[in-house]
């Protein structure tokens, strides 16, 4: 289940079985609390979307405070609609620049991290393994979630952590739904063939259209992998439909802000990360 809660004026979501686990800290941001405007209204995360820097930065800013954690502590993806996914060691310290992050997973162990997804329609997925202690954020459009990104991370998971999907919690934020998501042949062609199409892919009303369902069709592969459906939370809310308090680039019409999901492992932090890239090479 998923519940809303509020830090220093920035409402969030957060799932139950997630907030039930004290290792951790995590929070699926809607829209509001910030300071842009227009259609960046108002707690807008991306430098890339044409809002004005230094708003974005306040926002960034406003968030760390609000949470505690050092802006410097938040990492934030290229997110380039693939299937890469990038481990962040438990300690060392480590640099990365812009191109190194051209990635749309991003799985550790290390505290003090908070691992970000920017999200305005796509599927935001988090996972937690609470008896290794390593976390997972995935960002699943229709082209991750036809490459299987969510099903790669589990398997990463198990080979490099020794995770048992029995053991793994996993929570899927707001994104479109399958109330609003009509794709054309191209999307719907990349799942057409997946032995359970029929659970997440729908004719429209439209003729060559087709209804996805990117949360069941990520959920499928959580399922796929062993997790049990009882250890996944799903938000339930479309971000076309509720563009009042999402961002949505498919309700915008295009021109629109990106919201923050992050989690994050508590403890002390072991050293600071070194990061640059396109979001936060502004802060750092
Ligand atoms: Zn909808």
């Amino acid at each position: 289940m998923f519940s809303w809660s509020n830090a220093k004026g920035i409402p969030y979501l957060q799932s139950s079985g997630l907030a039930a686990c004290g290792f951790l800290e995590h929070a699926f941001c809607a829209r509001k609390g910030g300071v842009s405007e227009d259609d960046y209204q108002s707690l807008n995360m991306s430098f890339r979307e044409g809002d004005e820097e230094f708003r974005v930065l306040q926002n960034w800013n406003k968030l760390a405070a609000a949470f505690g954690i050092p802006v410097e502590n938040f990492l934030v993806l290229n997110q380039v609609h693939r299937d890469g996914i990038l481990v962040i060691p438990s300690r060392g310290e480590y640099f990365t620049s812009r191109e190194d992050l051209n990635y749309d997973a991003i799985v550790t162990d290390r505290v003090h991290l908070a691992i970000c997804i920017k999200t305005a329609d796509c599927v935001p997925v988090f996972l937690a393994d609470p008896e290794n202690q390593v976390i997972a954020a995935v960002h699943a459009g229709w082209r991750g979630t036809a490459a299987g990104i969510t099903a790669k991370v589990v398997r990463l998971m198990q080979n490099q952590y020794g995770s048992r999907p029995v053991d793994l919690l996993a929570a899927i934020g707001p994104s479109i739904g399958r109330c609003c998501y009509e794709v054309d042949a191209p999307a719907a062609d990349a799942f057409r063939l997946h032995p359970d199409a029929k659970n997440f892919l729908f004719p429209s009303k439209r003729k060559d259209r087709w209804m996805l369902d990117l949360v069941q069709a990520n959920r499928g592969q959580l399922i796929d992998c062993g997790i049990p459906d009882a250890s996944i939370d799903a938000s339930g809310l479309c971000t076309v439909c509720r563009e009042d308090d999402f961002f949505s680039h498919r309700g915008s019409g295009g021109v629109t802000g990106r919201q923050i999901n992050f989690l994050m492992l508590k403890g002390d932090p072991i050293c600071k990360a070194l990061l640059l890239n396109d979001d936060l090479c502004h802060i750092h």
